[in-house]
């Protein structure tokens, strides 16, 4: 029987990239985001492969969220995987100049949303004792940069979480994997930089960065370990990359 996933972000990035990978397996889909015509057009690419269902909400919004995934059909609550992945850096600055906005976005957006969403999935999962979370932190989860200030608390709380599922998930036979990337050249630095594309060009100038497939790729391999065996904490750099600040650029 094929396994089905939900995917949260995958408008964009990581997470189509990941929806992508997990079609070629043959899993079938959940996708979700805001912006409904990218669904859309992923989707029909995808379901030449697999059955796909497309769920638009801001995962900062407990009410939407509640209602689409409860919205489902009872055979589309049957999930596999979720992949914990919508989310966003909003600025770079000192924590002094701070936009209160950017720090909403980020803790409401990458932390209480996948609370959020996991809030619901959860639940599915115990029922049927099995089940496989991917939550996508960051390096920046692992360890704070100048400047990196909220966004890389909001990750650190998604590494706390991942553990804590972990712990808390245990006696239900449900698997967590914790990814933390490093830079990785998706739509990510211009929402950063709130559409400069300049700035956002400037931070993958001069070295290979990671693309979204190596992430995909990555999150592949841990959904199809064995039954006894869980990728439990991945960090991922591009090969320049040696921490958050350190890039070997030429
Ligand atoms: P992108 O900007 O390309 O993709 C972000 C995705 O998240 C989009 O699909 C977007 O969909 C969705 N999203 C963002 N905010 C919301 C929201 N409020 N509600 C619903 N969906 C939302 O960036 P990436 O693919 O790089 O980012 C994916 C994850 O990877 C993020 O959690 C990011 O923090 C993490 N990450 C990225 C790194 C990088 O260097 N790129 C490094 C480490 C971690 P839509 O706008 O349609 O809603």
């Amino acid at each position: 029987m094929s396994k089905l996933a939900i995917i949260t972000g995958a408008s964009s990035g990581i997470g189509k990239a990941t929806a992508e990978a997990f079609a070629k397996l043959g899993i079938d889909l959940i996708l979700c985001g805001r912006r409904i015509e990218r669904l859309e057009a992923l989707k029909e690419t995808l379901e030449k492969s697999v059955n796909v269902h497309i769920l638009t909400f801001d995962v900062r919004n407990r009410e939407a969220v509640e209602t689409a995934l409860n919205s489902l059909p009872e055979a589309l609550k049957q999930v596999d995987i979720l992949v914990n992945n919508a989310g966003n850096a909003h600025g770079l600055g000192t924590i002094q100049d701070g936009e209160v906005a950017d720090w909403d976005a980020m803790i409401d957006g990458n932390v209480k949303g996948l609370l959020y969403v996991s809030k619901v999935v959860m639940p599915w999962m115990i029922a049927r004792q099995a089940g496989h979370i991917i939550n996508i932190s960051s390096i920046a989860g692992k360890q704070t940069y100048p400047n990196g200030n909220v966004y890389c608390a909001s990750k650190a709380a998604v590494e706390a979480i991942s553990e804590g599922m972990r712990l808390d998930l245990n006696p239900h036979g449900i698997k967590v994997t914790n990814v933390a990337p490093g830079a990785v050249e998706t739509e990510f630095s211009l929402v950063r930089f709130k559409g400069d594309n300049e700035r956002s060009d400037s931070v993958y100038k001069g070295f290979q960065p990671l693309v979204a497939e190596d992430i995909a790729d990555i999150i592949a391999f841990a959904v199809t370990r064995p039954a006894h065996v869980v990728m439990a904490d991945i960090l991922v750099y591009p090969t320049a990359q040696a921490s958050p600040s350190v890039i070997n650029r030429k």
